[in-house]
């Protein structure tokens, strides 16, 4: 039985070596060793489920059975780690059993204090799987200004998101960090929205940054996985006992995908911050639009903390904005794009749009929705790789479309068709 998580971790973090090169050349290099056999370029996948050993106990190399660990795993687990500025990175099957496993770690009449706005799928564990096990979570809305207020001595973990899902407000992630370090509380911080690329969390104090590789880091939309990286041995052996004993690992090809996605991280991220602002812009400037929440415009509220915590001040590939015209509106907006498809999921290379009071936000009740800024005409955008200009003219036909004299007369321009407004999005 491993102890249960102490404070130890906190009070003198091991740090990486710093990087001699810049995150292009780390993303294409780190954990990319050239085949030692054939001095293949691009490491082959290793579908063995198990290692061959000379003498009892005695593997060939440092393999012995897939779940426990594989090479391709490994080389992405490295990728990670170096993008993250950590020593240690664990993969997982997705980014909910990664946020699992951390939370299992946890004893039984541990408390965790969260922000509200977390990810759907994470405000489910912690309300509904982590109370089985004995671990009770608060949440609050304003993590920086009453953090001291919700700790307690059973307090062990602190989950931040920032930028959070869908309104992007983001959290001064030093500032949570300095209080939490004073009760030798671990703060974990959820980097799913800006990629490694953007932030590094663990450079701000955070002692553990996870990710949900399905997003940004595999950047294809075509692998479920999830990450954490750290800096402490002592979780390393924790966590590294949970992922072999819980066995929700990747499977090998699915690490060797996400690693082939993950080196060009850098230029995914720039390309869709670009689009992003610009499209943005654009909608900031439309007369059909009530608010634009994306961290890289000056009137974001939290633009502050963009510029000291991001890399280059830059917004990421998310943005969200209030429609006029209502529910009714955003949901004719979603259905007459042309480039950004309507999906659930974002951090790909081709741009999606969706309805969170619909979607991905239904299972909350619309008060708590919103109270975080989750109205029925908030419409979420993930700009993937595409031309700018492209987006940017989409979105503006789009609100045309939804919005415009046509629309007024009741005849939308669809894509699909239909005109009316009986949609039947959402789950
Ligand atoms: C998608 C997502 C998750 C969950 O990841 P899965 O890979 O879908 O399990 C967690 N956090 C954030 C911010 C996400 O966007």
């Amino acid at each position: 039985m491993i102890p249960p998580l102490t404070s130890d971790p906190v009070s003198t973090p091991p740090r990486p070596p710093t990087p001699v090169h810049g995150f292009g050349t780390l993303a294409v290099h780190a954990g990319s060793p050239h085949d030692p056999s054939t001095g293949a370029v691009i490491e082959p996948i290793s579908l063995s489920t198990t290692f061959a050993q000379t003498a009892v106990g005695k593997p060939v190399g440092e393999f012995e059975y897939s779940r426990s660990a594989n090479p391709n795993r490994s080389n992405f687990e490295a990728a990670v780690a170096a993008l993250e500025h950590a020593r240690y990175a664990l993969a997982f099957s997705s980014g909910s059993a990664t946020t699992a496993n951390i939370l299992q770690s946890l004893a039984a009449g541990s408390h965790v204090i969260s922000v509200s706005d977390v990810y759907g799928g994470t405000h489910r564990y912690f309300t509904q799987v982590a109370k089985a096990h004995g671990v009770k979570v608060t949440f609050t809305p304003e993590i920086e200004v009453d953090i001291s207020e919700h700790i307690n001595n059973q307090t062990r973990l602190i989950w931040i998101e920032s930028p959070s899902n869908p309104t992007l407000r983001l959290v001064d992630i030093r500032a949570v960090v300095s209080e939490a370090h004073k009760h030798g509380i671990l703060v974990v911080v959820d980097n799913t929205f800006l990629s490694p690329y953007v932030q590094n969390p663990l450079d701000l104090g955070a002692d553990i940054v996870v990710h949900s590789v399905t997003k940004y880091i595999n950047g294809h939309s075509d692998v479920v996985m999830g990450v954490a990286a750290f800096n402490s041995d002592e979780l390393r052996n924790r966590l590294g006992f949970l992922q072999n004993a819980i066995g929700a690992v990747p499977s090998a090809f699915d690490a060797w995908l996400a690693h082939r996605g993950l080196k060009t991280l850098h230029l995914r991220a720039r390309a869709a911050t670009v689009n992003a602002t610009t499209v943005a812009h654009a909608l900031e400037a439309s007369p059909h639009v009530i608010a634009v929440n994306y961290p890289g415009l000056d009137s974001h509220p939290h633009r502050h903390i963009a510029k000291k915590q991001h890399r280059d001040a830059m917004g990421g590939g998310m943005l969200s904005f209030r429609i006029r015209g209502g529910h009714a509106a955003a949901e004719r907006f979603c259905r007459v794009t042309k480039i950004f498809t309507l999906a659930e999921s974002l951090g790909g290379v081709e741009s999606l749009v969706e309805l969170p009071s619909s979607m991905t936000h239904a299972g909350i009740p619309r008060d708590q929705r919103e109270a975080v800024g989750v109205f029925d005409d908030l419409v979420r955008l993930s700009c993937g790789v595409e031309e700018a200009e492209d987006l940017k003219n989409d979105v503006l036909q789009a609100l045309e479309a939804a919005l415009g004299d046509s629309a007024k007369n009741g005849i939308v321009n669809s894509t699909n068709g239909t005109n009316g407004t009986n949609g039947t999005n959402g789950h």
